[in-house]
């Protein structure tokens, strides 16, 4: 069955599910968003494309855009990045503070909220926050190979108004010493990148560097050493959906990261990258529809990093 048809047959499967979950109403801009959007998008690493429902519809990307700052950071400090973040999975929630204190302001991982910040004080670093988020946008634009890439200054702005506990975390780890630019910018920083819009599609194509050894599609350039896009995913796997992250990897068997936007990229080495979008988050703040989408995605593919 060729992939376009296995996408069509997901999607068609998925529409019982459409609206599933919650949308996330803690930054205002997101819980205007309707909850009945679907969308997925398959690129192969050599190139070809699938693609059905809502995929062609830019949404919040919000925390997938960890992997790629996290990508961004590693080029800057290699890694260094890892005497201020660690490389374990959290078991808590994404916006979590517990586990700072008994750390140090070390947090677990670069995918938590706090490692995410870490990370954002990483790439501000002897910049202005306008250069760093330029290069941001920059990079996406580059791996996603479209220029009509853009950050949501309206979701960017509603985070700002309502970022406390980012804020806490922010200023937690400052105590710490383990973030050096004023809280303010590196947070402006953070909630710039979550308020990335991509289609399901863009984002499908900017994790095809994870799916193909470091390149982009077929013999395309290269982005990042082979060695490093194997390191990413495998902290996609243990990482990538918070204190669900386990069950993810059960469930659907390939590195991926979730957004509170509804949005999911996930990675099958050396086959594929898919993206998915359902706004409805389930109680761990996971696309519902998007994770039953690309369980069902695995399991008709056969793909699975398990073998
Ligand atoms: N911008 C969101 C936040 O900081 C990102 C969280 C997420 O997508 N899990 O709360």
């Amino acid at each position: 069955m060729s992939i376009s048809a296995i996408v069509q047959d997901v999607y068609e499967e998925m529409r019982p599910h459409f609206g599933e979950g919650k949308v996330a109403d803690y930054i205002p801009a997101l819980a205007r968003v309707p909850l009945d959007k679907f969308g997925i998008a398959v690129v192969t690493t050599d190139g070809e494309t699938a693609f059905a429902g809502d995929a062609l519809e830019p949404f919040s990307i919000q925390s997938v855009s960890k992997v790629f700052t996290l990508t961004l950071a590693l080029g800057r400090v290699g890694s260094g990045l890892w005497k201020r973040v660690g490389r374990e999975p959290s078991g808590d929630p994404f916006n979590s503070i517990v586990q700072l204190e008994h750390e140090h302001g070390i947090p677990r991982n670069p995918f938590i909220n706090a490692g995410a910040i870490v990370t954002a004080d990483v790439l501000l670093a002897g910049h202005q926050p306008r250069e760093t988020l330029g290069e941001i946008l920059q990079f996406m634009r580059y791996i996603s190979q479209d220029d009509t890439v853009y950050m949501d200054e309206d979701v960017a702005r509603s985070e700002q108004a309502t970022g406390f506990r980012n804020a806490a975390l922010a200023n937690y780890m400052r105590g710490y010493g383990n973030i050096t630019n004023p809280v303010e910018k590196t947070l402006g920083v953070y909630f710039h990148q979550c308020s990335i819009a991509m289609s399901c599609l863009q984002l499908a194509w900017a994790g095809q560097f994870l799916a193909n050894g470091g390149k982009l599609p077929g013999n395309g350039p290269r982005i990042v050493s082979a060695e490093r896009a194997r390191r990413i995913n495998a902290l996609m796997l243990t990482c990538g959906h918070y204190d669900a992250s386990g069950d993810f990897a059960f469930r659907v068997g390939l590195p991926g990261k979730s957004g509170v936007g509804g949005g999911i990229m996930a990675v099958a080495p050396g086959k594929a990258s898919i993206a998915v979008w359902s706004p409805g988050l389930n109680e761990i703040g996971n696309s519902a529809a998007g994770t039953r989408a690309l369980e069902l995605f695995a399991k008709k593919t056969g793909w699975s990093v398990f073998g």
